[in-house]
């Protein structure tokens, strides 16, 4: 093992996540799968390739940095959109190498339209409306201006698609909200089809209305959790697949586990403290390990006394804080553990599983933050 913990992607959970993901949405569907957040912490340079080999034929990014991470893996070969932050001075890059991005305001309007003329080219936009989210998008009040516009410079611009992205759609608590979205787009997209100004695709749904407001997903489907094998909350996964399946069986498979070794094992006696302050004090004699992996790893220090690890094939417990660069198990219920021993983090070990959504609950952070916080220096791995 390179560095002091690796990160593994399965090929076959990935396959398997695809399936349900293509199946579900069908043929007529496109899937944008969205690797932000280096890949949702999986790796673009891992994880790109990996998922192109698998089918994926439309990628999306926040920025135009991962787009160029992104255009570097697939050599130019599929189509990369931008949902997010894309600079004045990236905009030429973006424009010559045929990047798709979001348009969400005048300025970037105008300025993407120069320099498509420059380069006798044309920018591949995305209008976002604003439809109650209240991030970025283009107001119903605009719309006259930037019909205007549109039809002014029509020869500079390739209109790939109408957008909107909803505030909250993996929640039922949202469900009202949502569905006042889903309107305030239909109503802008008939207003400017009706002024002639129709994109080549429609999207509003990330994974949890796709999931579970299949009106939402119209042409393409902008899909970033789910194809890693979580859904978006527990209630999604509550509300769509039990009420089909009581065993309880997840379609979908993890495709990341995060893995370790142990560095050092030893006891300490009974009354001592282990590690820095008092946070944990041994009540009789026990068996400690040492693990190369601490906060600055991404393992949150709030995981300290609560996080669970496998070492052979069993869970046992972090004690004491979480250091920097190592945590401290109590391996006293192992009849052997040795320097060396696997340690999984997060993933599979015999019948165990550590699952990411259990860090979750111990450490009060989301699926989605805990694997963006994954350091994109720790080495990736392609297993079966
Ligand atoms: C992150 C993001 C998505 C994907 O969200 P998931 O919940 O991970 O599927 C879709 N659309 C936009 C605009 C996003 O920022």
């Amino acid at each position: 093992m390179e560095g002091t913990s690796c990160i593994e992607l399965s090929q076959d959970a990935l396959k398997n996540n695809f399936n349900y993901l293509y199946g579900l949405v069908g043929d007529a569907c496109r899937v944008s799968h969205v690797v932000k957040g280096n890949a949702y912490g999986h790796g673009i340079e891992s994880f790109v390739p990996l998922a192109r080999k698998l089918g994926a034929k439309h990628f999306s990014t926040f920025d135009a940095r991962e787009a160029e991470r992104v255009h570097t893996c697939v050599q130019g070969a599929l189509p990369i959109m931008i949902m997010g932050l894309l600079e004045n001075d990236q905009l030429a890059w973006a424009i010559e190498k045929g990047i798709e991005f979001f348009v969400f305001e005048m300025s970037r309007l105008k300025k993407a339209v120069q320099v498509a003329e420059k380069q006798g080219r044309k920018a591949k936009i995305h209008l976002e409306m604003e439809t109650g989210m209240n991030r970025t998008g283009f107001e119903r009040e605009a719309l006259r201006e930037l019909v205007a516009y549109l039809k002014k410079h029509h020869a500079q611009i390739e209109l790939k698609g109408l957008c909107t992205h909803y505030a909250g759609a993996e929640s039922i608590a949202n469900f009202l909200r949502v569905e006042e979205q889903y309107g305030a787009f239909e109503a802008a997209r008939k207003e400017l089809k009706k002024q002639g100004i129709e994109a080549e695709k429609n999207h509003t749904a990330c994974s949890a209305a796709t999931i579970r407001l299949p009106k939402t997903r119209m042409d393409m489907v902008r899909i970033g959790i789910l194809q890693y094998g979580f859904w978006p909350s527990r209630e999604t996964y509550i509300t769509t697949v039990l009420p089909k399946d009581l065993k309880n069986e997840d379609p979908l498979k993890r495709v990341i586990s995060w893995k370790s070794r142990i560095m050092s094992v030893k006891t300490v006696q009974q009354g001592k403290y282990i590690g820095y302050g008092t946070s944990y004090l041994a009540n009789t004699d026990i068996k400690i390990a040492t693990v190369p992996v601490g906060y600055g790893h991404g393992f949150s220090r709030s995981l300290s006394n609560q996080g669970r690890v496998l070492v052979r094939g069993k869970r046992v417990p972090v004690i004491g804080t979480v250091n920097m660069n190592s945590i401290t198990l109590d391996v006293s219920d192992l009849d052997n553990v040795e320097k060396g021993d696997e340690v999984v983090l997060i993933g599979k070990q015999g019948d165990m599983e550590i699952t990411v959504s259990s860090f979750s609950e111990f450490s009060d952070q989301l699926n989605y933050e805990l694997l963006t916080r994954l350091p994109s220096g720790i080495k990736r791995k392609i297993v079966d």
